[in-house]
């Protein structure tokens, strides 16, 4: 576990609904959602960055998206969705609890990452 925000609502300890949960992660709406369909994929692992991931978290990691997949099927977005990974405070991470962002419901087509 960990003190952050998302360790805490991993853990029980802090209320939120989840709209996906198995033995690897969870998966919220965002609460402030950047796109129509905005979900984090949240580990119950606590790993805080992407790039602090060990190499005995190869089987999580391919866990996380296979979650995000069965989010974005369960939710109907699974035509068009991206998967977005913050990886440190430079890269707009501020939540230190890895996650994945699903966004989906917006255009694509003008490239902006
Ligand atoms: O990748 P990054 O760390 O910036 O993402 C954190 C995300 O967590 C933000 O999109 C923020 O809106 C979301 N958040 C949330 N619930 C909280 C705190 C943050 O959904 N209680």
């Amino acid at each position: 576990m960990s003190d952050t925000i998302f360790g805490k609502i991993v853990a029980g300890e802090v209320p939120a609904e989840f709209i996906y949960e198995d033995e690897h992660c969870v998966a919220i709406h965002d609460i402030s959602p950047q796109a129509p369909v905005h979900v984090l994929v949240i580990p119950r692992k606590a790993i805080p960055k992407l790039a602090d991931a060990a190499e005995e978290d190869g089987e999580l990691l391919g866990q996380l998206m296979l979650a995000a997949g069965r989010v974005a099927r369960q939710l109907g977005v699974d035509d068009a969705f991206r998967l977005i990974v913050n990886n440190g405070e430079g890269a707009g991470q501020t939540v230190f609890h890895l996650h994945l962002h699903i966004i989906a419901g917006r255009s694509f087509a003008e490239g902006r990452m």
